[in-house]
Formats: C-alpha cells, structure tokens, sequence
C-alpha cells in the first residue's frame, strides 16, 4: 500500500482549524487504511487528517498499541465535552519527529464524536488515552503539543524545529482524498 506524506512542523495546514466532516467520500475506508498503514509506519498511536493534508475534523487511533482489550477507533467531528483532573507526561508527535517534551493535559475528558457508522457517541476517557485524544483534537484545532511547553523550552528546541520546518514550509497544498 502507498503511504501518505506526514505533513510536518512548518506546513500552514497543521496552522489551520480543519473543516467539519460533512458527507463522507465513497472510498473513506480505503482512505482510513492508507492513513493507518503510514501510522505504523511511524510507530504512532494515533494520527489526525491535518497530519497528511486533509482539511476535514477527524482522526484515527489505535489503542491495541496501549491497551489489548482496545482498537482501532475513528474519531468523526469530536469534541471535549468535559475536562477533570491534571497529567504530565513526556510527548512525541509524527509531526515534529526527534523531539520529546514533557506537556500538561487533562487526566480525564468526555469526549463526543461520531463512529465511522455516524454514529453520535459520548464517552469518557481517561490517562494515557485521554492524552492521545486531547493531542489529536488539538491537532484538528491547529495546535502542536510543542505550542504548550514554556518558551525556554521551546528556545532549546528552536533549531531543530528550523530544520524540520525546511521541509514543512514546501508542504503547502492540501491532500484530497
Ligand atoms: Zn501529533
């Protein structure tokens, strides 16, 4: 299978706010396949559209990775209904690659979204899995987990992030399925 390009740090798509998931395309699921092969690809655990060029409010995860009695789940439109509790753990993005930064979440959040059936569901979630979902949700808001670390850590880091972004400032154009 053909693997999508990682849009990375320096691209304006992972700037923006993705657009709402109306009617989805005739061949999303082959789509969601190519998006999860590029995802193991890069040992990640979750990946938002924005991520490879789609402007559309959805990602993917695969919480087997975590968890054994999880799986894949395609997270449509959501939105973090509820935030309770505080959590600090190190993060690594496919988006900005090399780089690992301890980032301050939520330890529990609601979260409503809808399947990849359009269903509506409401569910909480919490720990670990709360983190990917708070990260995922911000990437389809156009934010990158290095926007929350303080900015003297952030200094550190600048030089890598100039380096990664010679090759997202080229990724411009948007994916379209
Ligand atoms: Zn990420």
């Amino acid at each position: 299978m053909e693997l999508l390009d990682i849009y990375v740090y320096g691209s304006p798509l992972l700037k923006r706010k993705t657009r709402k998931v109306g009617q989805l395309p005739d061949n999303f699921p082959q789509f969601l396949e190519r998006m999860y092969a590029t995802m193991y690809d890069d040992n990640g655990i979750g990946l938002s559209a924005n991520q490879v060029g789609v402007d559309l409010r959805f990602f993917i995860v695969d919480f087997s990775l975590h968890d054994k009695n999880m799986g894949k789940e395609v997270f449509i439109n959501p939105e973090i209904l509820q935030r309770e509790g505080v959590d600090v753990l190190e993060e690594g993005c496919l988006s900005v690659p090399g780089i690992r930064e301890k980032v301050t979440r939520e330890w529990k959040i609601k979260v409503r979204y809808e399947n990849i059936q359009r269903e509506v569901i409401e569910k909480e979630f919490e720990g670990y899995l709360a983190r990917v979902i708070q990260h995922e949700i911000d990437h389809l808001n156009g934010i990158l987990f290095i926007d929350k670390i303080s900015p003297l850590k952030r200094s550190f880091i600048e030089s890598n992030l100039k380096k990664i972004a010679v090759k997202g400032k080229t990724q411009t154009e948007p994916f379209s399925i």
